[in-house]
């Protein structure tokens, strides 16, 4: 298949575009570069020998894409959507941004799906969806919800979808609802590069060990947690790749319009226990001091992935201890990220 990826040279773009290309996928990247260092492309071409095709601009331009999908001598036949803005702090300072750019690319890009008659769409999707009092594990069939302006446009996002497919029943969608992405490439080659401080727990934890950040700060120990931490889901970056994999070949082989499956691990991690594992993979001590809780946040998030499982024969296969290495792996090669 020709795959048009979205978001290609972003954090998890990248690692499913050079899982694409190994499983003997052609790949069309678009990606506007607001968050991806061009660098990226250097790397994924070396690793996996071959060039890529790469369009620089915004998903929605409706002009570019109208031109990328007309032309005949390459045509697509599914579509990876990853390309957004997804950090949720800046979401609540510059909602319009969050709302025109998240839901401007996917309409433009369903609109073009449909003008080209490409009927396959993998849509990058969050386990934020489940809003903050959901029961956990988390399961598909749970209402939805958000606490935040990143987290509404996932929300609508998969609205918009959800209608799409009532409308035009020949398309096939996949909603995939991650839960923490982290880890990295195992070539220690391409990682998460945050611009500035992380917000995220491991990107943060992988610069404190690397002593770029004095130390840690633990947003709450008084949760109702194994050691009153916040849990999470972490799963592998490689394994979360795997997983479009599985879902682009089960819509392209079900005649269902609408697929929703959660993408994680089903096992929860608190913040010490992963300060503890960061500790083991990199033989460094982590400085961290309790703080307030980060507003917002819930004490618990784990999927129950079984769904995952059962329809498409998918899930993770890494552990915690796996993704710290590799995250260290990719930080110590690169300690300021990608080079400009
Ligand atoms: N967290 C923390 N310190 C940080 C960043 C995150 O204690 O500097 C905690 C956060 O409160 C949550 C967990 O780590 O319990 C994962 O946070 P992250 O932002 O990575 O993911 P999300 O909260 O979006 O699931």
């Amino acid at each position: 298949m020709r795959v048009l990826v979205t978001g290609g040279a972003g954090y998890i773009g990248s690692h499913t575009v050079l899982q694409l290309l190994a499983a003997g996928h052609q790949v069309v990247i678009v990606d506007d570069f607001s968050n991806a260092k061009p660098t990226v492309v250097n790397r994924l071409e070396t690793l996996a020998s071959q060039p890529l095709t790469v369009h620089a601009f915004d998903v929605a331009d409706r002009d570019r894409l109208d031109a990328l999908f007309a032309d005949p001598a390459a045509p697509i036949d599914a579509v990876i959507h990853f390309a957004a803005f997804k950090a949720v702090g800046e979401s609540v300072a510059k909602p319009l941004d969050y709302y025109r750019n998240n839901l401007g690319a996917t309409l433009a890009l369903a609109e073009a799906m449909l003008r080209y008659d490409v009927r396959h769409l993998v849509f990058s999707s969050s386990a934020t969806v489940y809003g903050e009092s959901a029961p956990v594990p988390m399961t598909e069939d749970l209402p939805t919800s958000a606490t935040n302006p990143y987290g509404w446009t996932k929300v609508m996002n998969e609205q918009i979808l959800r209608d799409a497919v009532v409308a035009h029943p020949l398309l096939r969608v996949a909603l995939l609802r991650y839960f923490n992405p982290v880890g990295a490439h195992p070539s220690g080659q391409i990682g998460e590069d945050p611009a500035g401080i992380p917000n995220n727990l491991m990107p943060y934890l992988a610069q404190v060990a690397l002593g770029r950040i004095p130390k840690l700060s633990v947003f709450g120990d008084d949760y109702d947690t194994v050691d009153g931490s916040g849990v999470r889901d972490y799963l592998h970056v490689e394994d979360l790749a795997a997983g479009h994999l599985a879902a682009l070949e089960w819509i392209s082989t079900h005649d269902r319009p609408l697929s929703v499956w959660n993408l994680g691990s089903g096992q929860g991690t608190s913040v010490l226990e992963l300060v503890r594992a960061f500790e083991r993979a990199s033989g460094r001590e982590i400085p961290y001091e309790i703080v307030a809780r980060r507003p917002g946040d819930i004490a618990t998030s784990y999927a129950d992935p079984s769904l995952a499982e059962r329809e498409l024969g998918w899930r993770t296969t890494r552990t915690v201890d796996d993704m710290c290495v590799d995250t260290w792996r990719w930080q110590q090669a690169n300690p300021h990220g990608y080079p400009s």
